[in-house]
């Protein structure tokens, strides 16, 4: 194992319920470090483009429209495994099918609005901190 970094988004369902704190509670017991945190409002080009690999599935209209009804806060997680780490402490993309103790288990409202995104692999992960993020602004 080494040392990675994933992109996390705490996303709207959970900013709007002022779950930020709770969530980067749930990493920082972890052992994931928060090394780089913004809030922002998505643009729709913006909600588009991060999702593209989506764009063919029925849900992608939708999920666009999710992402952008409010604010998300965007950031880069370091730590041991971190992209692995972090899917483990999201659990699974449908809360009904989430292990206890993972945040969609716990905060999650919908398989859509499922409170967090997180990198599915290394090579995802390094594209996608790229997408919000400049070197200067992950102080690890
Ligand atoms: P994950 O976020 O667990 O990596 P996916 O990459 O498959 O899951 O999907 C991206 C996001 O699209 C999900 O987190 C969720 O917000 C939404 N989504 C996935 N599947 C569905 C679905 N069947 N209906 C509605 N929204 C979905
Ligand atoms: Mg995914």
């Amino acid at each position: 194992m080494a040392v990675q970094r994933t992109l996390s988004i705490i996303k709207p369902d959970a900013t709007r319920r002022n779950l930020t704190g709770a969530i980067n509670q749930r990493f920082e017991e972890k052992g994931l470090r928060i090394v780089a945190q913004k809030r922002m409002w998505l643009t729709d080009e913006q909600a588009k483009q991060f999702y593209a690999v989506h764009a063919e599935r029925p849900f992608y209209g939708e999920l666009v429209d999710f992402m952008t009804s409010g604010p998300v806060v965007v950031q880069v997680l370091q730590g041991e495994d971190a992209v692995a780490k972090n899917r483990e402490i999201m659990g699974a993309t449908n809360p009904a099918n989430a292990d206890d103790g993972t945040i969609r288990k716990d905060f999650a409202e919908s398989i859509e609005a499922n409170s967090v995104h997180g990198s599915d692999s290394e090579d995802n992960a390094k594209i996608e901190v790229a997408f919000f993020f400049s070197e200067t602004e992950i102080v690890g």
